[in-house]
């Protein structure tokens, strides 16, 4: 069953080598009821670690059940122990916070027999706790938990029961109990390796080794009824091939599902700190929302707003004039008139053109007044800059000819004079001449700067003549046929100008200033796009510290939990699963800090809509891109402290203090 060739096993504690095993040749037979005995610091303890997989030797050959286990590979010693061996520590060494049946049910999890729960009940009923298995380790005495711990070592049917000094910290009572449970096991067929330094204890086992500076000082089998109960050495080597195998199997969510399970156990069991490190990714989650909401808010009502300064549009203004160095204002010296504007609409390449003739002036209608903004323009102004009526309609060319009283309303006005009434038709007062109202604009969208509703539109020709008194138009509006002749445009617009203004080629460009709206245009976009971008990389920031948070906590529950990944990984965790482990409650942990996030943001956008009146925009790729994205954090950020865990070595972590 167990033979040991030649097996070493030296620590090196500073500069001093300790042989704590020392070229040990052993043979242990199936059935057999084996008591390790000797001083403290003998060797026991390690012998036994290399017997039952948990430390490998430095030199010598090891057979189990016949098979050479001297080169496997951690992942297929994890799963011969856990197939094959059963541990019982002096420690007790149960999770404080599963229950009796959930401690139990542990080496069942990791051999993927989570279906074989009955047998967790056998067992447990076979110890004498069947009317315990929902309490936890705090609940139940040292006896009572060293037979839970009985039971874990027993639900795998495993071949042989390995004991380190298991009545160490029990009362008489319970040494006894426990010692007769073994006693009972190896009756049935069981081997058992049992290390102890009480004689008595000793005295029940069959056989008594003695160890002294590592080396075996005495053998002694004293009747050494072996048993015909025992079981035969092809069924032995069957256990052993099917244990190897196992590294292999598919993974399976029972683990998934015990590690979730786990993992909120621990949340729960430090609220707190979980409630910290969850609250840095809530708010780095929830900033992202909420911060990639507003900026696309703020894009989207920049856009309306530049949607309605219409497309491929040319505005030319008088610019400032230097006469002796002194800059004038503007217009000083040069003036456009309805002559300039009609030239410039001859030019090649020009769609349409309009003058605009502005000033603040004072309506009256119906009861009430208002101090608005007159734009005089030309009928082709309606479909330049998306201003054709909403209601009723644009003044004809009979009308700008003809200097009619006809005026075209924005919406603030409209509401001013006539609360929600149509004004179509009505008459209203502007500077005490009567005007009719013959259509009301568009809403456009709010402008950070000027309510741009709050305008009444006449012809230019009424705005000079008979409202303003202005011989001159303040600029004229320029629509191009295509985007790519604008420049040009601008060069022969500004050409015509100088002719008929008897300029300086030099005096010409300063005496005109052309604005090309799709050089302004392409200027806001990029301003909102790179005011977007910075939002969204302030938020990115948070939610990355958040992950550190969330790191930290897990390596310190990594570090806190050490002798927990120990005991798992005796009773046959793998690697992969010590990193399943600690990933889920990772991820588990920024889900639910994203999910709270993802309220959070929505929550405070829409707060800032409803009482701030900001423009925002939640988009569902932002809430998708952020839950994805902490869910990414807790798997990069889990990534490390769980690979330190699962690198952990099962004996120094079992150790650990
Ligand atoms: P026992 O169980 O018989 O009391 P151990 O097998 O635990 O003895 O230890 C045997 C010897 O090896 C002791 O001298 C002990 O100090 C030493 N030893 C055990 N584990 C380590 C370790 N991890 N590092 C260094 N020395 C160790
Ligand atoms: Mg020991």
């Amino acid at each position: 069953m167990i033979e040991f060739k030649d097996i070493s096993r030296t620590y090196h504690a500073g500069s001093i080598d300790v042989k704590a095993v020392d070229r040990v040749s052993l043979r242990i037979s199936a059935g057999e009821f084996v008591a390790i005995m000797g001083a403290s610091g003998s060797g026991k303890s390690t012998m036994m670690h290399m017997m039952g997989l948990l430390d490998r030797s430095d030199s010598g050959q090891y057979f189990l059940a016949g098979q050479d286990v001297t080169g496997l590979s951690d992942d297929q010693l994890a799963a011969v122990r856990n197939r094959s061996i059963g541990f019982v520590f002096q420690q007790f060494h149960l999770l404080a916070r599963m229950t009796a049946f959930e401690n139990a049910e542990l080496p069942l999890i990791y051999a993927g027999r989570r279906d074989h729960r009955e047998k967790v009940i056998k067992e447990l009923t076979a110890v004498g706790l069947a009317d315990r298995m929902t309490h936890a380790p705090s609940e139940l005495s040292g006896g009572q938990q060293q037979r839970v711990a009985i039971a874990r070592a027993l639900v795998n049917d495993p071949f042989i029961i390995m004991a380190d000094e298991p009545t160490g910290n029990l009362d008489t009572k319970s040494k006894d109990e426990i010692i007769g449970i073994l006693k009972d096991l190896n009756a049935k067929g069981k081997t058992i390796v049992m290390v102890t330094h009480e004689p008595e204890m000793a005295a029940h086992a069959g056989r008594v080794i003695v160890m002294r500076d590592g080396k075996i000082i005495s053998d002694d089998r004293k009747g050494m009824a072996l048993l015909a109960a025992a079981p035969d050495t092809a069924a032995l080597k069957a256990a052993g091939v099917e244990a190897l195998s196992l590294t292999r199997r598919a993974y399976d969510l029972a683990k998934v599902l015990d590690s979730a399970h786990q993992a909120v156990n621990s949340m729960l069991s430090h609220k707190m700190r979980s409630f910290l490190s969850i609250l840095g990714i809530l708010i780095g989650v929830g900033a992202v929302i909420a911060m990639m909401a507003l900026g696309s808010g703020a894009q989207a009502a920049i856009e309306a707003q530049l949607a309605s300064l219409g497309s491929n549009l040319l505005m030319v203004r008088p610019g400032q004039s230097h006469s002796q160095g002194v800059a004038l204002q503007a217009g000083a010296v040069t003036r456009m008139t309805l002559q300039d504007l009609t030239a410039v609409g001859q030019l090649a390449n020009v769609k349409r053109v309009s003058p605009s003739v502005n000033g603040r002036v004072q309506v009256v209608g119906g009861a009430n007044n208002a101090n608005t903004q007159v734009s005089g323009v030309g009928v082709d102004y309606a479909p330049m800059r998306a201003s054709i009526p909403a209601v009723g309609r644009f003044f004809t060319d009979e009308e700008f000819k003809g200097r009619a009283k006809v005026a075209v309303i924005g919406t603030t006005v409209a509401k001013e004079l006539f609360g929600d009434a149509d004004p179509v038709g009505e008459t209203i007062k502007i500077n005490l001449i009567n005007f009719q109202v013959i259509g009301v604009l568009p809403a456009k969208g709010a402008s950070s700067f000027q309510d741009e509703n709050d305008v009444v539109i006449v012809p230019a020709t009424t705005a000079m003549y008979r409202l303003l008194g202005k011989q001159y138009i303040d600029s004229m509006y320029v629509e191009g046929a295509s985007p790519d002749v604008l420049a040009a445009l601008q060069d022969s617009v500004l050409g015509v100008m100088v002719k008929r203004h008897h300029l300086s080629e030099s005096a010409g460009s300063d005496s005109f200033q052309i604005r090309n709206m799709a050089d302004v245009k392409a200027a806001m976009e990029t301003t909102t796009k790179t005011m977007s971008m910075l939002l969204g990389a302030i938020a990115a920031i948070s939610l990355l510290v958040g992950g550190i948070g969330i790191m930290n906590i897990m390596l310190v529950s990594v570090t806190e939990r050490t002798r927990e990944i120990g005991l798992r990984k005796a009773i046959g965790a793998t690697r992969r699963d010590i990193m399943t482990q600690f990933l889920v409650e990772a991820v588990l942990m920024a889900l639910i800090g994203g999910i709270s996030g993802i309220v959070l943001g929505v929550g405070s956008s829409m707060l800032l809509t409803m009482f701030a009146g900001w423009a925002v925009k939640i988009s569902m790729s932002s809430v998708i891109l952020a839950s994805t994205f902490s869910a990414a954090i807790g798997l990069i950020f889990g990534m490390w402290p769980a690979s330190q865990a699962s690198r952990l070595d099962p004996i120094t972590a079992l150790r650990y203090e």
